[in-house]
């Protein structure tokens, strides 16, 4: 279970060109699999009818070459009867004469007088003559034979020393009896010349105890073994009484079939179903047929060598197929995916070229609308939120107008009042311009630090050296931290220039000076510092503003880069954004690590890659508002 999962997840981490893959050649597999399965079977199904045809067509054609046989036997037997030279042949030895015989082709002759007495004879065994054979002297009275056809009898004699099977055929005539037979095996060999070679063909002599297998075609003389697989088969499957008509036979000691290759080379098993068949009219004589199962096994391996070598052609051609089709689909995947990384980057104009028609082609001309769709809802997001910024600027500024605005009127009422009292309007009209004159420079101050916040232009870059930077800045700060008792430190390291504008940085990092004097209002250290890490790849060129100041709260750190927070009385909240907008805009970043009464360290960071290409950093807001003065 936990395998087939794994192999599950494998497979669906595989790539859609890969997977494609691995689904058409499973399906070719399966299907090549199918086909095998089916086409052994029906190979199968057909050689098993074919066998039944077979076997019934061989041992009719046997068994009618018999009946020939036997009937060319007895038309030469009855030629034999009607010919003088055997006649007289007879009468010679009867009277004494040569025992001589017309030449004949039988392989058994005899012949006798009316009495039934044997007096010529052409026999592998010892010579009977003057024997007289009761049959014949029997069939000379006997009704039913003198109207028939003159055959007295048709049998299949064994003779000779090793016993011949022999077909013998005796006729009758008005001067004895002639007796013609051949040789069954001869007979049967050549007969089995014409019917198919390569089923083994024996005829079974039975012996008294055993029997015989004579082979009667070349198939049969090169399976020797045969007859002793047969009975061993036999005897393993043998139940009670049911003599076996039929097994299939496999030898292993078979020689290629084919004589005219090397004899004694090739040995391979073949299998033969051998069947015993009684189809020569006869008890005591049998065929055991042994048909061939080499035609099958041909077909079956020619099969075989189909489907290797048309799996090996599908292979090649699902190979083929499916890259063109995986890439087919996969290509216009792949220009997704781009299209979505795209997007994904912030480039949201761009469009995925559509060639593909259907599903893909839908998805990604949906793709398109989307994208534009989202550009337009960001636009419109943008500029909404541009118009809360405004709002919220606006808001503020007149909030933080307001507050110097009261003590400028009641210095302004108190000179009025103090028109008229000459005694006090002197000292009353100092303490008045002087509010005044503070009131009027906090507004000044307060409309700066806004007029930086809304105006902030594309920064005009020029190659810095960050270094330079902190001198810029600490000179401008030097008086001010002198007067609160801080002492300065600068840790600069050499740095390679950076495409920044310089006045926006010394912008951002008197902010983050400033901030630092503003919270150490009883003295403390405030270091400076520049680095450039020494790593080949990711070249990080950073400043760090350091203190031993209040430090922040939780929430402070929180809100840190909000237009509008401050823990000041008198602050803005716009230094830390201006300080941010300032840095993303040139591609940097800020980190901030601060403890409360321990301090707080801001680091920028470059990394030198945005500074190489000079890359159009990410969009910000106001960044391309129209420059309007506060
Ligand atoms: P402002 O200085 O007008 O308050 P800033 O945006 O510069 O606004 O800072 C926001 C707030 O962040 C400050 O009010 C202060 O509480 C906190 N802050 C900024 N810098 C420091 C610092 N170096 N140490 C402690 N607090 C700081
Ligand atoms: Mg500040």
């Amino acid at each position: 279970m936990r395998y087939a999962e794994k192999i599950f997840n494998k497979l669906s981490s595989l790539r859609l060109q890969n997977k494609i893959f691995f689904t058409y050649s499973l399906v070719f597999l399966i299907m090549f699999a199918v086909i095998f399965g089916i086409a052994s079977l029906l190979i199968d199904r057909t050689f098993n009818a074919q066998l039944g045809k077979d076997l019934i067509e061989l041992k009719t054609n046997i068994s009618n070459g018999y009946v020939l046989f036997v009937e060319s036997i007895r038309n030469e037997v009855k030629a034999k009867g009607e010919d003088k030279d055997i006649r007289n042949a007879l009468q010679r030895a009867e009277r004494g004469g040569g025992r001589d015989i017309p030449a004949t082709n039988f392989d058994v002759f005899e012949c006798g007088n009316t009495e039934g007495i044997l007096v010529l004879s052409k026999r592998g065994d010892d010579p009977r003559i003057g024997r007289k054979d009761t049959d014949i002297a029997n069939a000379k009275s006997d009704e039913a034979f003198k109207v028939g056809k003159d055959i007295i009898r048709e049998r299949i004699i064994a003779t000779g020393e090793e016993p011949q099977l022999i077909v013998e055929v005796t006729q009758w005539l008005d001067w004895g009896f002639v007796t013609g037979g051949r040789s069954l095996r001869k007979w049967l060999e050549g007969y089995m010349l014409s019917q198919p070679a390569e089923h083994p063909t024996f005829l079974v002599k039975r012996k008294v105890e055993q029997e015989e297998w004579i082979p009667l075609n070349n198939a049969a003389r090169k399976t020797p073994t045969l007859k002793d697989k047969w009975i061993q088969q036999m005897q393993a499957n043998q139940t009670e009484g049911e003599p076996i008509k039929e097994l299939v036979v496999t030898l292993n000691d078979i020689q290629r079939s084919n004589e005219t290759e090397s004899t004694d080379a090739e040995l391979r098993p073949s299998t033969f179903t051998v069947v015993r068949a009684d189809i020569l009219n006869t008890p005591f004589v049998e065929l055991i047929i042994a048909y061939s199962h080499e035609n099958r096994i041909q077909w079956q391996s020619q099969m075989r060598v189909i489907l290797l070598l048309s799996i090996g052609g599908g292979a090649v051609l699902v190979y083929c197929s499916s890259y063109l089709v995986s890439r087919r689909i996969t290509r216009p995947m792949a220009q997704l995916q781009q299209g979505v990384s795209e997007i994904g980057a912030g480039n949201l104009t761009y469009q995925i070229a559509v060639q593909s028609k259907g599903e893909v082609g839908t998805l990604a001309d949906g793709f398109n609308q989307m994208a534009l769709a989202l550009k337009q809802s960001l636009e419109e997001h943008k500029a909404a939120e541009r118009i809360a910024v405004w709002q919220d600027v606006a808001r503020q500024l007149a909030h933080e107008v307001k507050n110097p605005l009261f003590p400028i009127r009641l210095s302004v009422e108190n000179l009025q009042a103090a028109k008229d009292q000459p005694e006090i309007f002197e000292k009353i009209f100092d303490e008045c311009t002087e509010t005044i004159i503070e009131e009027v420079d906090r507004i000044r101050g307060l409309i700066d630090e806004f007029h930086q916040y809304a105006r902030l232009p594309a920064p005009d870059r020029h190659p810095v050296n960050l270094n330079d930077v902190v001198h810029a800045v600490l000179k401008l700060y030097m008086e001010l931290s002198q007067a609160q008792n801080i002492k300065v430190e600068k840790q600069l390291s050499p740095l390679p220039l950076l495409s920044l504008d310089q006045e926006q940085m010394e912008r951002a990092v008197g902010n983050l000076v400033k901030n630092a004097i503003e919270a150490m209002p009883d003295g403390g250290t405030l270091t400076l510092g520049t680095f450039s890490a020494p790593f080949e790849k990711d070249r990080n060129i950073s400043l760090e503003v350091k203190d031993t100041g209040h430090g922040m709260s939780e929430e402070t750190q929180q809100n840190l880069f909000a237009a509008d927070y401050t823990t000041k009385s008198y602050g803005t909240g716009l230094g830390m954004a201006i300080v941010r907008r300032i840095i993303t805009v040139h591609g940097g970043e800020i980190t901030v690590e601060s403890e409360e009464n321990i301090g707080t360290t801001i680091r920028i960071t470059f990394n030198e890659s945005s500074y190489l290409t000079e890359s159009t950093p990410a969009l910000m807001l106001l960044e391309t508002e129209p420059t309007t003065d506060v």
